[in-house]
């Protein structure tokens, strides 16, 4: 497996790469924009393939390198189904598995320092984002932070990992690089409490100033999409509301670009052809079967997927590849499901 811990000294952030081996699909957690140029050169030196990226929750003292990472790899870009941000191409639930090459993470709803705040869990190993520290937690008092969350994501999810967890944090402003479970619930000093409302206690105690760039990295977090509206502006789009009566009198072929596990989770379109986003380069290029669709059919090739966001990357390769007959459905099933 390859796994690098990357850091940005500005905000003593930490950001992950995880790659099953040399040459496979690979995975971002937590990438910081300033950052991006470093992590695309590493992934190019290792042969690497960014297929997903994911963020923990939405970062008040760094902007995210999702959106930079998105629209130079065309990568997928992950996050919790609570999170508020304007686009991202997939929510994770509690339980729900990502799956990069034959690397397995487990997304772990751990609201508190946030409310759309997920851990990642892969073998041995927990990402636990600015839920827990070493030797400390994240703080609770904005975003809908909730010290009595926390204590309850804490207390009832990460703590019932084996100790010998290893404890991958989002930040360390110590100098500290990885912990233990069993570490952590022995020695952190936020951890001593014995009970819920003695931690809420100890939480507001705490009088923090607000991260340097708070008031640049919320807003800017919140607001990583830009794709739907460029490719709507050009015609590119179908209303959701056009779908049914598309299909009904055969206008148009629907293409789903999400994975299987999604599909099993929120339900198709049907009729639709089944091509996942990770392999449109293939299907789209020449003797590739997206390509032979769009060249030969009468019918508009409209790809969906979630939210839109892989649809309108996928109508844009298209376009690029000389390929006209190709739309996108606007938001995704999601707004098709809306009106149904
Ligand atoms: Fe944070």
């Amino acid at each position: 497996m390859i796994f690098r811990q990357l850091f940005d000294y500005e905000t003593w952030t930490y950001t992950y790469l995880l790659a099953s081996s040399e040459g496979a699909d690979a995975i971002l957690i937590d990438p910081v924009l300033d950052r991006v140029d470093r992590y695309l050169q590493l992934l190019e030196e290792l042969n690497l393939n960014l297929l997903k990226v994911v963020d923990t929750h939405v970062h008040a003292d760094h902007i995210t390198g999702m959106g930079a990472l998105r629209d130079r790899t065309r990568c997928i870009t992950i996050m919790g189904e609570q999170s508020k941000v304007n686009l991202v191409s997939q929510r994770v639930s509690d339980g729900e598995t990502i799956a990069v090459g034959d690397l397995r993470l487990k997304a772990i709803y751990t609201p508190g320092h946030t409310d759309d705040s997920y851990c990642f869990l892969m073998d041995d190993r927990v990402f636990t984002g600015d839920t827990l520290f070493i030797r400390g937690t994240g703080r609770t008092d904005f975003q809908n932070g909730n010290a009595g969350d926390q204590y309850d994501s804490i207390w009832h999810k990460l703590l019932t990992l084996p100790d010998d967890t290893l404890v991958f944090p989002g930040h360390d402003y110590k100098g500290d690089t990885v912990s233990t479970i069993g570490e952590e619930r022995k020695f952190n000093p936020r951890l001593q409490v014995s009970s819920r409302e003695e931690y809420i206690d100890l939480m507001a105690d705490l009088k923090l100033e607000n991260p340097r760039f708070m008031d640049v990295a919320v807003p800017a977090n919140l607001r990583i999409g830009l794709s739907q509206e460029d490719i709507d502006q050009r015609g590119w789009s179908v209303e959701p509301q056009l779908v049914k009566p598309g299909l009904e009198k055969s206008t148009i072929v629907l293409v789903d670009l999400r994975e299987s596990s999604e599909r099993e989770a929120k339900g198709i379109i049907e009729p639709c052809l089944h091509s996942p986003y990770k392999d449109l380069e293939s299907a789209l290029g020449p003797g590739g079967l997206l390509n032979e669709l769009a060249r030969t059919s009468h019918k508009a090739v409209v790809f969906y997927c979630a939210y839109g966001e892989r649809s309108a990357m996928a109508v844009q390769m298209s376009r690029n590849l000389g390929l006209e007959n190709t739309f996108h459905l606007k938001g995704g099933i999601a707004a098709f499901q809306a009106l149904n």
